[in-house]
């Protein structure tokens, strides 16, 4: 059985400001993931304490709220099976220089600093993230993804 997941993915500020939207949702998109929510927005000093509240207190915490407020995000919710490892996978290590080459961050970033992406680390990070940047009406779920179709069909056999 295949296990199916939803996780919180947003483009940061850099990732935006350097065009990089498309790209990044891009990768994503031809895994065969499915994008189910997306909306830019600034992100408020409430918001950028509850999403990284787990960092609190450590040296590079106060610059990590700054920087996601530095301009809008791109927040997203996506769906698949084990797309929350998945996602990560295609993002690549916190270090950009510690990613395998062909990762998001590996091939389009720098430091560990301004790393373009985020992914939710577990199923908890990914329902409490989900739910401080949306309302759960405003996840589309009730479409095809052929992806999805595909591992349906082989979790039935
Ligand atoms: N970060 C940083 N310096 C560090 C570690 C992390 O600026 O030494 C930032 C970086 O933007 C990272 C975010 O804090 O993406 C959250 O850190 P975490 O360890 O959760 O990494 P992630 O889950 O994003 O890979
Ligand atoms: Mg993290």
């Amino acid at each position: 059985m295949h296990s199916e997941q939803r996780t919180f993915i947003a483009v940061k500020p850099d990732g935006v400001r350097r065009g990089l939207v498309g790209e990044i949702i891009s990768r994503f998109e031809k895994k065969g993931f499915k994008l189910i929510a997306i909306k830019m927005l600034d992100v408020s000093q409430e918001q950028a304490e509850a999403h990284y509240a787990e960092h609190k207190g450590k040296p590079f915490f106060p610059r990590l709220i700054e920087y996601i407020q530095s301009g809008p995000i791109v927040a997203m919710v996506w769906k698949g099976y084990d797309v929350i490892a998945g996602a990560r996978q295609l993002m690549g290590s916190t270090n950009p220089l510690d990613a395998q080459v062909g990762t998001i961050r590996a091939d389009l970033a720098l430091v560990k600093e301004y790393n373009v992406v985020h992914g939710s680390d577990c199923v908890e990070s990914a329902e409490r993230e989900i739910n401080i940047y949306f309302k759960p009406e405003e996840l589309c779920d009730e479409y095809e993804n052929m992806a999805e179709t595909v591992i349906e069909q082989l979790d039935e056999e």
